[in-house]
């Protein structure tokens, strides 16, 4: 379901689409050894300026998953910065996702990658709502997964390894075995983590609560703007609710008022039920819908306080 663009950078250079090959024995491709990022840009309807939100803190984030992976990354962040805005430019692509990768390619075999080159694409097409647009609406049924999140110790789940959606990829089919569109991990210990590919939020009690990053789960930059969003409407006294993160159980999800997934690829999600149990209403809740309008202004380049987070097309 991808719709090709006339271009793909690779290796500081635009390649076009389908040129941009690799060889069957890249050391990634056996062993999982890539990182990588999902990121959007987004155009305003009104004035048609396109801007990627929060690229620069995307591209650092690729950068730590490198440090992490032991990846010599060859590009600044600058230079990533600069070589999406020039590939987004270059299809004339105003809104849709970007997909940066950096793996390690042919020339070696076997666990120990040294030796092998590193080579860096950050590819773009038109994506539209990850989940649907219904999902945005109505929210989503989301099941708890029998698959765990890795442990710090394991595949660290700080890193967005291409080894990391192994574990994804399993709880999201059982989740569509099951009817639901999106699965919940917890880890070993029975916390609350995240989904296949989305942090969470739930409303309880006056708090808006999400699991902390130590109960492991990726540091999601959606999960991160929706904190300050919402400590900044909270200050405001446009929601009563502060938001907090604070670890999770299972029964936690059940009862509460609200619930609502985060991510680039998802935005802001609300879910309508956890294992078939109804989220408060079962329909978006009312914290849910603001943060969700707020989040969606933000993107569009409709709200000046949040201007730093956009870098214009
Ligand atoms: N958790 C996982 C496992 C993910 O794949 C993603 C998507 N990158 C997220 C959380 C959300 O992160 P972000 O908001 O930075 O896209």
């Amino acid at each position: 379901d991808i719709t090709p663009v006339p271009y793909i950078w690779k290796n500081g250079s635009l390649v076009a689409w389908e040129d941009a090959q690799t060889h069957v024995l890249s050391h990634s491709l056996h062993y999982g050894s890539g990182v990588f990022e999902g990121i959007r840009c987004y155009e305003n309807d009104t004035t048609h300026k396109s801007y990627v939100f929060r690229l620069r803190d995307h591209m650092e984030r690729l950068a730590r998953s490198c440090k992490i992976a032991a990846i010599d990354l060859p590009y600044s962040v600058d230079e990533l910065v600069e070589a999406t805005l020039e590939v987004l430019r270059a299809n004339n692509l105003k809104k849709g996702y970007i997909r940066p990768l950096v793996y390690r390619g042919y020339g070696v075999m076997g666990v120990d990658p040294s030796g092998a080159p590193i080579d860096v694409i950050i590819a773009v097409w038109p994506w539209d709502a990850y989940l649907g647009a219904e999902a945005l609406k109505h929210g989503i049924k989301v099941g708890v997964s029998s698959w765990r999140q890795r442990s710090n110790n394991a595949i660290p789940p700080a890193v967005k390894a291409t080894a990391s959606y192994m574990n994804s990829l399993l709880a999201k089919l059982e989740a569509k075995e099951h009817g639901y569109a999106e699965a919940v991990m917890l880890n070993e210990a029975g916390r609350v983590c995240e989904g296949t590919g989305e942090n969470l939020f739930i409303v309880r009690n006056g708090a808006l609560i999400t699991p902390p990053l130590s109960d492991g789960l990726l540091e999601g930059i959606t999960r991160d703007s929706v904190l300050q969003i919402a400590a900044d409407m909270y200050e405001a006294e446009e929601i009563d609710v502060f938001p907090v993160e604070e670890s999770l159980v299972r029964t936690d999800l059940y009862i509460a008022d609200e619930m609502f997934m985060t991510g680039s690829a998802a935005e802001l999600t609300p879910v309508a039920s956890v294992d078939g149990r109804e989220v408060g209403s079962g329909e978006c809740g009312e914290v849910t819908a603001a943060l969700q309008k707020r989040f969606f202004e933000i993107v569009a380049g409709d709200n000046e306080d949040y201007a730093d987070w956009l870098t214009e097309v």
